[in-house]
């Protein structure tokens, strides 16, 4: 009962978390669960990112395993291509990767293994802004303010990547140490004045910003109430948010600064 990596067959698969399709070619992550249907086994298919966010101790297992594989040296075929995607590549270019549809779990394994450049970007971010004195803080030289320290916030990319990304690691950690963040499913305006935030039990006013929350059980996440935005403090134990928000709602920069200014309000 392993979980799996694999370069997606067909862009039919919708992906459980966001509930997009997954497209053909790109990476992506099956969690193995028992069949509540019948004999055997389901597998339930994720965006790697999605995964991470709302899956975390599925991803990181099956991240720890490809590793461990790595390092037991299974993966002595070669295996490149799958490696060729472009981690620079944006939404628009998914298309763009030469991985094929045979991309098995070693090749998978031998790139996690080798270390994805993606973690040097923002390093090098950073370097290039050494002149200003203030910067005290090289983890943070995002010039997305939104990003309110979340460093998970220009991920974007990633999910259309054919290989695991080690920075996929501190995305699912977030989810394991905070162990209400992986219900977090976005953002939203409340439509109505009616529904109360299931932090404070206040009513979460009409047109304010809310943040929607699913609860997960055998396979499905359902929707399962909101939160007022300034509450996301208290109610996750975390204000690193906003990557999770970006994610998964489709808000302009100047929403997604407002949210952020209500989540690190004091
Ligand atoms: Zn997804
Ligand atoms: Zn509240």
């Amino acid at each position: 009962m392993g979980h799996v990596f694999e370069s997606a067959p067909s862009g039919r698969a919708k992906c459980r978390g966001c509930g997009k399709k997954i497209d053909k070619g790109v990476l992506r992550f099956g969690e193995r669960m028992p069949n509540m249907f019948g004999e055997g086994e389901m597998t339930l298919w994720f965006h790697p990112v999605c995964a991470c966010y709302k899956r975390p101790e599925a991803i990181l297992e099956a991240m720890s395993d490809a590793e461990d594989a790595a390092r037991e040296g299974e993966s002595d075929s070669a295996s490149k291509g799958v490696a060729e995607g472009d981690s620079a590549a944006g939404d628009s270019a998914s298309n763009g990767s030469e991985s094929n549809d045979s991309a098995s779990h070693g090749s998978a394994s031998e790139d996690f293994a080798e270390g994805a450049p993606a973690l040097d970007d923002s390093a090098s971010g950073a370097s290039a802004s050494d002149d200003s004195a203030s910067n005290d803080s090289a983890s943070n030289a995002s010039p997305e303010s939104v990003s309110a320290g979340d460093v998970s916030t220009s991920d974007g990319p990633a999910s259309t990547d054919s290989r695991i990304d080690p920075s996929w690691i501190s995305l699912a950690e977030s989810g394991t140490e905070h162990e209400r963040l992986p219900r977090l499913d976005g953002a939203e305006r409340a439509p109505s004045g009616r529904a109360r935030c299931r932090h404070c039990r206040e009513l979460i006013e009409k047109g304010d910003w809310r943040l929607k929350l699913v609860f997960y059980q055998e396979g499905m996440f359902e929707p399962s109430g909101n939160i007022h935005a300034p509450c996301a403090a208290e109610y996750f134990g975390t204000r690193e948010v906003m990557g999770r928000i970006r994610w998964f709602s489709d808000l302009t920069e100047a929403d997604l600064e407002e949210v952020a200014a209500l989540v690190n309000r004091d």
